[in-house]
């Protein structure tokens, strides 16, 4: 959100995009100062003065919200496959390390203008630095997305104890010389990681164009006990949202249970962590006593189902979470597992996920509550209340689809096409708070072939400094994919994919 477009704007003969009908219906709708002010038929009468937007021949669905990715996985767009989570956070040295200032912008820079492109307006960011966050790096992410024109909650993803220490028997089972090189590979103290993140939240200025900071302790069992209490004080004294991967592979959903005698999210509520203000990503391996706590608690999940099956997570239920009443966002997760940062597809996986795990339609969750979750759903994961709809007293975030694209041709049933058919390549134009941030079908404000010489020159200087961190990492893969898997194998008492 760079600017709030001021004054009022008319957006005419567009087709309003409307969960309750099939077919997108004709409508006008007045922006004031980037609001939404008024929705009329065809024609609405608008103060003198008003400028007009002709949507003629297109139709307009509130801008996507990206629930779950992480800007750092920009630049590491397309090095894993054939990984699970597990070998994906021994690749993360390598893949998003060594990184300078202006690598951390551009990677977020390039997250920022794909989302963008594709539909989405709002994103929840876990951005990572090591050994700490900084304010610089914040500051660096924040300008990535003010330029672009999105919207965006940024969490630093930070923990006290590294994955060899966090997976319970892992480090044992590392022969003696990886036991001493992982020894580097510790993030920083804790306390002075409390302190970095409550100096960046102290000076966060960015809530004005509509990007807040959050917490987010990375994943729980990779923190202490003091450590993620610390991080919910600090959300709680800031008044800011808190965010971490919750039961996203059974290797984690295992571990709590070794480590804490019950799960991740009873651990996490016995910590006071869950509420309102508490975002769940993954949650694949949440059972039905997890899911009422979400639920009594206000909590949201996002939902990543592209990482959940390039990793081999299994398959969240979605049906079971919806039914319930936990809020449930979409997320694309990061470009560097899932790799694309395509809201759009993010929704028809999280369809077609939700279809294979019964033969009863009435499991299934339909294109209405995909679009939901995409929309307002992933709204109220990241705290915006008022976004996800295209309603008086909402910003005026709208995705405008050219309805001579394939995609559209017939135009039968808008939602569903939005959900099951629609890849991005129709998207003509994008509003953000009353602003066009893509015009025509191009960025208004960044120039994404100097992204991609600045991103070929990152890629080069990196793929060199990172290479040892590389051979390291490929090393403990060997361990990793032979230790995890027995882990996985352990009985897990999760019941679900059937209704009673
Ligand atoms: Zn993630």
């Amino acid at each position: 959100m760079a600017t709030i477009q001021k004054g009022a704007q008319v957006i005419r003969a567009g087709l309003l995009t409307d969960p309750a009908l099939r077919r997108a219906a004709p409508a006008d709708i007045l922006v004031i100062d980037g609001v939404i002010s008024e929705i009329g038929p065809p024609g609405l009468p608008v103060p003198d003065g008003t400028a007009a937007v002709d949507a003629d021949g297109l139709i307009i669905h509130p801008g996507l919200v990206n629930a779950h990715m992480h800007s750092h996985g920009g630049l590491a767009r397309g090095q894993a496959d054939g990984w699970t989570l597990e070998m994906l956070l021994v690749a993360a040295p390598w893949i998003g390390g060594n990184r300078s200032l202006a690598d951390k912008k551009l990677s977020a820079q390039i997250c920022a203008a794909e989302m963008a492109l594709k539909g989405c307006t709002a994103a929840y960011d876990l951005f990572a630095e090591f050994p700490f966050p900084t304010v610089d790096g914040m500051n660096a992410v924040a300008e990535a997305y003010d330029e672009v024109g999105i919207r965006a909650v940024i969490a630093p993803m930070v923990a006290d104890l590294s994955f060899y220490e966090a997976i319970p028997g892992l480090m044992d089972a590392l022969p003696p010389a990886l036991q001493k090189a992982v020894d580097g590979l510790r993030p920083g103290n804790g306390d002075a990681c409390l302190a970095a993140i409550d100096g960046i939240l102290r000076g966060w200025r960015w809530n004005g164009q509509g990007i807040h900071a959050a917490v987010a302790p990375t994943i729980p069992h990779h923190c202490t006990p003091g450590f993620a209490c610390g991080c919910g004080k600090l959300a709680r004294d800031h008044g800011v949202r808190l965010h971490t991967h919750v039961g996203e592979s059974k290797v984690q959903a295992v571990a709590g249970l070794r480590r804490y005698g019950r799960t991740l999210l009873q651990q996490m509520d016995e910590w006071g962590l869950v509420g309102p203000h508490f975002t769940a990503a993954h949650a694949v391996w949440l059972d039905e006593a997890d899911m009422r706590i979400m639920a009594a608690r206000g909590a949201s999940v996002a939902h990543n189902p592209g990482s959940n099956m390039k990793l081999g997570n299994g398959m969240f239920p979605l049906r079971q979470m919806l039914d319930a009443g936990v809020t449930v966002g979409i997320g694309t997760d990061g470009a560097n597992c899932s790799d694309n940062q395509n809201v759009y597809e993010a929704m028809r996986y999280a369809s077609m996920l939700s279809k294979v795990q019964s033969p009863v339609t009435a499991e299934w969750a339909s294109a209405e509550e995909i679009y939901r979750a995409a929309t307002e759903g992933g709204s109220r994961a990241l705290g915006f209340a008022e976004g996800g709809a295209i309603r008086v007293g909402a910003p005026a975030d709208l995705v405008f689809l050219d309805l001579n694209a394939l995609n559209w041709i017939p135009h039968n049933w808008t939602v569903n096409q939005i959900v099951h058919v629609e890849d991005g390549t129709a998207v003509r134009h994008v509003m953000a708070a009353g602003t066009m941030i893509v015009r025509d079908g191009a960025l208004v404000n960044v120039d994404v072939r100097r992204l991609a010489r600045e991103a070929e020159a990152a890629r080069e200087r990196l793929e060199a400094v990172n290479a040892d961190a590389k051979r390291l990492s490929e090393a403990l893969a060997v361990v990793v994919n032979s230790y995890c898997p027995g882990l996985a194998a352990t009985a897990y008492p999760v019941r679900r994919y059937l209704r009673e």
